[in-house]
């Protein structure tokens, strides 16, 4: 049976051109980044090669790039990294309540510490209220963490926005980028980005490496205590393939973002026009005008949405509901229920998300396969 790859927003093939990129780094050039001889010197350089080239992506600086497991602990190390170290100026953090569970536990345990956590609503297609945010605002907020853009419901941030607001009150903005970079535009000084999340595995690269930008200047606690590698922020000896992995994947994302976002948009739009035709009571969620190119979600009314993906399985077709991270448990996806869906609703509910090896075969088949599966579901 063939195997059809629709959860792109979980995680994406490895790019061959990335992997070859890669392999001098597992197997010839393997000096430890931190000795002197001129195999370890291989190491540092391929890794100082590769923050250059991310900084020029990111327009940023060289020394503002550190090397984290993904996207997950740089998330983490910028929210508590950040509010720890400026805890003198105040205890207050702005979220939303449609993030990523990397931000949102992560706010959970702050509060433990004392910190004082708001979480914005979001409306029906799940953008944050701007004029909310402003009003939230108070002398003791520090941080402001809005994701750019949402890995259920694809909807996109007005992030130069906040990052504008941000800094006119003199509030640190962090953004978790993961889902954004391959498809939207980054530029942290234009947008205002103070600190920024990314994960290789979310645009083709390897899986276990991402990067967390935080602008100079800008205080925050070191994550792991040990060793001086990333200027003294996070000890442990350097993964160097990952990180020449993730700097040419990132690379390829933005050498080919228009034309990739083009690609996986017409699939996407593609696959919506032909399942609102063909089958009834369904519901397309998130913003239809700006949201993910490649992300569609959608509610089948009266069908269990653990059901169908346990049946498109049984055909090869790897699709999701809600976030992976969630998925095994039996609760409604956190952010379906913000957007103001009901439990019966939100369980109905499964993610499509197309990528750069997705091809028209592939949607078709999604397509007729649904089809079966819904029909066969609502007469049970
Ligand atoms: C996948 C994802 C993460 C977590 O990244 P990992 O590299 O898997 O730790 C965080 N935020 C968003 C929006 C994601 O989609």
């Amino acid at each position: 049976m063939k195997e059809t790859y629709l959860d792109n927003s979980a995680t994406t093939r490895l790019d061959e051109t990335v992997l070859n990129e890669m392999l001098p780094y597992l197997k010839e050039y393997y000096g430890n980044a931190s000795s002197i001889y001129s195999l370890g010197r291989e190491s540092k350089k391929a890794i100082e090669d590769a923050r250059e080239k991310i900084a020029k992506v990111l327009n940023c600086r060289a020394d503002e790039i550190y090397f984290t497991s993904g996207g997950s602990e740089s998330d983490n190390t910028a929210i508590k990294g950040i509010a720890r170290a400026n805890k003198n100026k105040g205890k207050h953090i702005i979220t939303s309540k449609i993030e990523h569970l990397a931000v949102l536990d992560t706010c959970r345990e702050l509060e433990k510490d004392g910190f004082e956590v708001t979480y914005l609503n979001v409306d029906s297609k799940g953008r944050i209220d701007i004029q909310e945010l402003k009003n939230l605002i108070r002398e003791d907020t520090i941080l402001i963490s809005i994701m750019y853009a949402n890995n259920e419901i694809g909807t996109i941030q007005n992030i130069s926005e906040i990052g504008e607001i941000a800094k006119q009150n003199n509030i640190y903005f962090h953004t978790d980028a993961v889902q954004a970079i391959g498809t939207l535009e980054i530029d942290v000084n234009k947008q205002n980005i103070d600190s920024l999340s990314l994960s290789a595995h979310k645009f083709y690269g390897p899986k276990g490496i991402g990067v967390l930008y935080i602008r100079k200047g800008i205080k925050f606690q070191k994550f792991i205590d040990g060793g001086h590698q990333e200027r003294n922020k996070r000890a442990g000896t350097e993964n160097v393939a990952n990180i020449v992995g993730l700097s040419k994947a990132l690379e390829i994302a933005n050498r080919d973002l228009i034309e990739h976002r083009k690609q996986i948009e017409n699939l996407r739009n593609y696959f919506e026009s032909q399942i609102v035709k063909s089958i009834d009571s369904v519901v397309i969620n998130g913003d239809i005008n700006n949201r993910l190119p490649g992300n569609s979600n959608i509610s089948f009314l009266g069908v269990n949405g653990q059901d169908l993906l346990l049946n498109l399985d049984m055909l090869g077709i790897c699709v999701s509901s809600g976030s992976a991270c969630t998925s095994g448990s039996i609760d409604a996806s956190h952010v379906l229920l913000a957007i103001g869906l009901d439990e019966d609703t939100s369980k109905s509910s499964i993610r499509v998300s197309v990528g750069k090896y997705n091809t028209k075969e592939d949607i078709d088949y999604l397509i007729n396969s649904l089809k079966d599966i819904v029909k066969r579901q609502r007469n049970i």
